[in-house]
């Protein structure tokens, strides 16, 4: 008789106390994941809780990302998949090829912020100086300070 899936994988793992990764003892892949076999397969571990536990569909060209950074975690609320964040990653990569170095969510400093505020340029050019988007600009200008310092990923429209 088999055991289950889930049986084997939660014979060799513990729950980290203080994040609460499920971190895998078995095996693993690539010197970082966990490996398991599984249907003649060699999984790593949080792709296959993914498939098991997240309706991941396993497509190869999309990676299972964990959002602890702890690449033998396999609990599925820390892993994500689709296309959300692969796009937030395209978007950084395409942000690298213009130049722009894709830092539109880079923090200023609280003297930058004061800079800004001063400062007489137009948006694109102190966008352009600062290297954050046109909105982050704008919001400091408009006196929103402090959460322009602290939230500089937030939109303006
Ligand atoms: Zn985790």
């Amino acid at each position: 008789m088999t055991r289950t899936i889930e049986a084997r994988l939660f014979a060799k793992y513990r729950v980290n106390p203080g994040t609460g990764c499920w971190e895998w003892l078995g095996s693993k892949v690539s010197g970082r994941y966990g490996g398991i076999r599984y249907r003649g397969k060699q999984w790593r571990v949080h792709r296959l809780a993914a498939v098991l536990w997240l309706d991941f569909n396993d497509d190869p060209a999309i990676k299972v990302r964990h959002k602890c950074d702890n690449p033998i975690c396999f609990n599925p609320a820390h892993l994500l998949t689709g296309t959300h964040q692969d796009n937030m990653d395209d978007m950084k990569a395409r942000g690298r090829q213009r130049g722009n170095m894709g830092e539109h969510n880079r923090k200023l400093s609280p003297a930058q912020v004061q800079e800004i505020a001063a400062a007489t340029e137009s948006l694109r050019v102190l966008a352009d100086r600062y290297g954050v988007h046109n909105t982050v600009i704008h919001r400091i200008r408009k006196g929103k300070r402090a959460n322009a310092a602290s939230d500089p990923a937030g939109t303006c429209t």
